[in-house]
């Protein structure tokens, strides 16, 4: 059982926020939400993918996806031929992204079919991988976390883990729903990043201490605009109703429920020897 908040280690408040998807704890001191029991969900693959309409096989999803994600990518000030790294890439549109603004895509994602869809997308065989052990050598000035760090089990950790991967002075950027935004105290329970693969929802506050604590600091927040169709939210609402709804594929319209984005810059510990040089 996770007593203590993953984000700032504060206390529980003694009242619970109740989802459809189950109970969170709220952390009364900065206001993050978390599932006691941790990552309920790990069913990560191709009917995930197909289910949410992410893989893109219409045109206008396609190039909606891209779209936001070569405005996550643009906000890391880096020269464009950086190698860059996504966690979570999932069905590739953010690899594509990146490429399409000169970076040198690699990927993590615990899917195995990840690999197989970045080939589909051209890239070459390997370019996603299941663990960071498998990056070797490879070193990043920036890796992007997409929709991807609420579902990963012990953040801090991997964050620690990943630090072996990073340039000097790397920067993460980072996308994901905010636990004290607008949205969620309109929407109540009904708040649709409750849902059973997102165990961990950090508020803005809680995001800040939880960069620090792992040797980020922060670099600026914006507000990510993410691309969408309307066939892309009634796949969601389908999700999450149980009820199967169709709609097209266009107009493209920029939409945003509650996600915040960040840009963290890694305080390499002083006297730390990068042992492999950075290229790019
Ligand atoms: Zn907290």
């Amino acid at each position: 059982m996770i007593e203590k908040c993953p984000a700032c280690l504060g206390s529980k408040s003694g009242k619970p926020v109740f989802t459809r998807t189950g109970e969170l704890n709220r952390c009364a001191r900065c206001g993050s939400l978390w599932r006691s029991e941790g990552p309920v969900y790990s069913d990560y693959g191709m009917s995930y993918f197909s289910n949410r309409g992410h893989l893109g096989e219409k045109a206008s999803v396609r190039a909606a996806k891209i779209k936001s994600f070569r405005g996550f990518w643009k906000r890391a000030s880096v020269p464009p031929s950086s190698k860059a790294l996504e966690i979570g890439c999932a069905t590739g549109w953010g690899l594509v992204a990146g490429r399409e603004l000169g970076m040198q895509m690699h990927g993590l994602d615990v899917a195995a079919e990840s690999d197989r869809l970045a080939m589909e997308r051209g890239f070459p065989p390997g370019t996603v991988v299941q663990h960071l052990e498998q990056l070797e050598t490879l070193r990043f000035p920036v890796v992007g976390f997409f929709d991807a760090l609420e579902h990963i089990p012990e953040p801090e950790q991997f964050l620690e883990k990943l630090k072996h991967y990073l340039a000097p002075e790397a920067c993460l950027i980072v996308v994901l729903p905010r636990a004290d935004s607008l949205s969620r105290y309109c929407l109540g329970s009904m708040w649709p990043h409750f849902l059973p693969d997102h165990w961990l929802h950090f508020s803005a506050r809680g995001f800040e201490i939880f960069a620090g604590r792992c040797g980020f600091d922060l670099a600026k927040t914006f507000f990510p605009l993410k691309w969408v169709t309307p066939f892309t939210l009634f796949r969601h609402l389908s999700l999450h109703s149980g009820i199967e709804l169709a709609a097209p594929s266009f107009p493209i319209f920029p939409f945003n429920i509650g996600e915040c984005g960040y840009v963290l810059r890694w305080r390499r510990p002083v006297g730390t020897l990068c042992c492999n040089p950075v290229e790019g």
